[in-house]
């Protein structure tokens, strides 16, 4: 039996999953989160509540762990260095730095030669209003944005002046591109050129947030083959250990693009918990931790429908699905408008 104590930051429902996927390989988790009432809680062996930047706690965190790893990018570069001075932190903390600022991140994917939209740096009103051709677009905050926040869609200038942009954050703007489709691939990587990668999977956004993904993605077999490609590039030369997804745009004309790579387990992957014989979370746990890297095989096609705020509520009332359909209900005590409460995946 193994004796591994894996330390996950952040307790969200990517940590839920990850702590549920530790425990079929018997591996303890202890989560450390700033939210008290922190989903996770429900399904880890140990549970830290205090803030990111609490010294004290960091290093009583450190001590009960072996390993360290964490589910969500927004964490202090601060933090995560002091505790790979302590235990291994997986992956590495400058993987992190670079991806959590959106700017540094399009600039390595470009460096890669991967295409990117078009994307400038914009730190005052007066950066902004010369770049009529970066129109329409999306201003983004260049760190701490997700599903959506700290977004600005912007289709021409004379709308600046009611959006009450707050200029004390840093952005970037973003061409906007004409979107045929969304998708992502995850990947697990373990070591040089050994990883295990899912095929790409199909997403479908509204309001900026994941609704619903589905294997097989309806694209063609060039896209199919290129988008794997990019995100076992990318994760090389990040010399990634554990699981990372890779999000792509593709536009009118066919062009693939990526948009953004998560650093993390991904919503989009929730499918692989059912249709495959090894999910992206007991895949990121088998990585970080240095155990056996097993062959994927898909069991099914599959899609995932992401419960969104009341969406949960009849799930709750009768939670009897399908003999085809998997419900994960996140345990979430406050239902809110836009958050993500659990979902259902059925196998097709
Ligand atoms: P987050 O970090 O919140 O996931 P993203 O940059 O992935 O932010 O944006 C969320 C969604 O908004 C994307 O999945 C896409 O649907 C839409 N979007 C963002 N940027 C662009 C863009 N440049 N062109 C077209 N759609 C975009
Ligand atoms: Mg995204």
């Amino acid at each position: 039996m193994s004796e591994i104590k894996l330390g996950i930051i952040g307790g969200g429902q990517l940590g839920s999953m990850l702590s549920e996927a530790a425990r079929k390989l018997k591996i303890k988790t202890i989560i450390y989160c700033n939210d008290p009432d922190a989903p996770a809680k429900n399904f880890c062996d140990d549970f830290i509540f205090a803030e990111y930047d609490n010294k004290d706690k960091i290093y009583e965190f450190a001590k009960k762990t072996d390993i360290i790893t964490y589910e969500f990018e927004n964490i202090p570069y601060e933090t995560l260095n002091e505790l790979n001075k302590l235990k291994p932190v997986r992956p590495k903390p400058s993987v992190n730095r670079l991806i959590q600022h959106r700017l540094a991140e399009k600039d390595f994917i470009n460096k890669l030669n991967i295409r990117t939209t078009r994307y400038v740096q914009v730190d005052t009103k007066e950066d902004l209003l010369p770049l009529n051709d970066f129109l329409p677009g999306i201003l983004k905050t260049t760190t701490l944005g997700y599903d959506g926040k700290g977004q600005y869609p912007i289709k021409n200038m004379d709308e600046i002046n009611s959006l009450n942009i707050n200029f004390d954050n840093e952005y970037i703007l973003e061409k906007l591109v004409k979107l045929k489709k969304e998708i992502s691939v995850v990947i697990t990587r373990f070591n040089n050129n050994k990883y295990e990668i899912y095929e790409p999977i199909e997403n479908f956004h509204k309001d900026q947030i994941l609704r619903h993904s589905k294997i097989p993605a309806e694209i063609s077999e060039k896209l199919f083959e290129q988008s794997k490609e990019w995100a076992i590039l990318i994760a090389e030369e990040l010399k990634y250990i554990g699981t990372l997804c890779v999000e792509f745009f593709i536009d009118r004309n066919d062009n693939l693009y990526v948009n953004e790579i998560a650093p993390r387990v991904h919503n989009s992957g929730h499918l692989t918990i059912n249709a495959y014989n090894i999910s992206q979370f007991e895949n990121h746990v088998r990585a970080v931790c240095s155990l056996d890297q097993i062959p994927l095989k898909k069991i099914s096609n599959a899609e995932m429908i992401n419960l969104i705020g009341n969406q949960i509520v009849p799930y709750r009332e009768n939670p009897k699905v399908n003999n085809n359909q998997f419900l994960f209900d996140y345990l979430k005590k406050d239902i809110k408008e836009k958050r993500k409460m659990g979902h259902l995946t059925t196998l097709k």
